[in-house]
């Protein structure tokens, strides 16, 4: 593995160059700032006409064009929009309106990867993935400190495209934790697996299955949400802090002893199995041709599974839970208003 700090990057590469980005939400706020507050002058932000994120934009004091004029005039333009989108937005406002030899970036790989978007061949592609939420990105720079990110190039027309993205990278704050080298198919997939496997299909599915288990069998709803939902916060900080082992070293005997006994009966062969699945319909590209259909038909299945899982008694006895515990909200990163 190869990581890259702020020492092996030359940020003066990208101080000069006109940046755009495309996307205003929670990665866009994020690198837009960071950006400029590293000393990039030229920095806009590229939004479609009657986008809700203008205001947002413009309260900072950063300059609002169309993606078409943007890519006009960019040297580097990040896309930071929802990544369904990219192949709509390439074709219509950017392939025809890009300078030669132009770098266009991503923060993820999969439109690049799955050939959604086939970029024209005199532009640089480079990736770079923080590997966090965009609100954390800038929280993290804000504090003087920054998250691990992703560097991949997927095409290097100028030569320069590995030089300019960790240059970019570094000024948005990844160079003072550690930029790792990778491809776009080895983030693209192993991203997609880890948020499909655990960090959101598993976990969800996890946690409402054990609450629901708990209320079928005539326990107290809070009872269950605490139990099932407040406390996994507790347990993924120690093992965010110092791995699964520090979390045991944390926990009572008798929490460990049940961990042994029974994580490996709920969650076994046949689920590791499944995972293998999962994989490979990421791997073979059915997952991305089944969720851009999904999108190209308005997302109508997406649109009802939103609902009815905000729908779920889960939400309404945890809102009442967390109204409670207010020092939740006053350290919140998200601010719908704002970022
Ligand atoms: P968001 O959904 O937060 O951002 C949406 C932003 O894009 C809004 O400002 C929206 O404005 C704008 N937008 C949407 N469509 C268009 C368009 N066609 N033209 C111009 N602007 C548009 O996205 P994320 O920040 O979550 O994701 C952006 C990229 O970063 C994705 O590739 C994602 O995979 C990647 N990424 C995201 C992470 C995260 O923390 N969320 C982590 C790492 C990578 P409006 O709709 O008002 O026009
Ligand atoms: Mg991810």
């Amino acid at each position: 593995m190869q990581a890259y700090y702020d020492r092996d990057a030359d940020v003066s590469l990208i101080k000069k160059k006109k940046i755009a980005v495309v996307g205003y939400g929670s990665q866009g706020h994020a690198h837009a700032l960071n950006l400029r507050d590293s000393g990039v002058k030229d920095v806009v932000v590229a939004l479609r006409p009657g986008s809700a994120s203008i205001n947002k934009a413009e309260a900072e004091k950063l300059k609002v064009v169309s993606p078409a004029e943007a890519a006009g005039w960019a040297d580097v333009i990040m896309v930071l929009t929802p990544d369904e989108g990219h192949a709509a937005l390439y074709n219509d406002h950017l392939r025809d309106n890009l300078k030669k030899g132009t770098a266009l970036a991503v923060a993820h790989g999969l439109s690049i990867h799955f050939r959604l978007i086939e970029p024209r061949d005199d532009l640089d592609i480079f990736m770079v993935a923080p590997k966090g939420p965009g609100h954390t990105v800038r929280s993290e720079y804000q504090r003087g400190a920054g998250v691990p990110m992703l560097l991949a190039v997927h095409q290097d027309a100028t030569g320069n495209a590995h030089d300019i993205g960790l240059a970019y990278a570094s000024a948005i704050g990844g160079g003072r934790a550690g930029i790792i080298g990778t491809t776009f198919r080895e983030e693209c997939e192993t991203d997609l697996f880890g948020e499909q496997s655990v960090l959101c299909g598993g976990l969800t599915s996890l946690i409402q299955a054990a609450y629901e288990t708990l209320i079928e069998a005539g326990y107290a709803p809070e009872m269950a949400y605490f139990e099932c939902v407040h406390e996994v916060k507790l347990i993924v900080d120690l093992i965010y802090e110092g791995g699964i082992a520090n979390m045991r070293y944390s926990i009572s005997n008798t929490a460990e002893y049940g961990d042994y006994a029974s994580g490996p009966r709920i969650i076994d062969e046949s689920v590791k199995k499944r995972m293998k699945e999962i994989l490979d319909d990421i791997q073979s590209g059915r997952f991305v041709s089944q969720w851009m259909s999904e999108c190209a038909a308005g997302q109508p299945s997406f649109k009802a599974m939103r609902r009815r899982a905000a729908e779920h008694p889960i939400e309404e006895v945890g809102e009442k839970l967390r109204a409670m515990m207010p020092w939740i909200a006053e350290g919140a990163l998200v601010d719908k208003s704002k970022n």
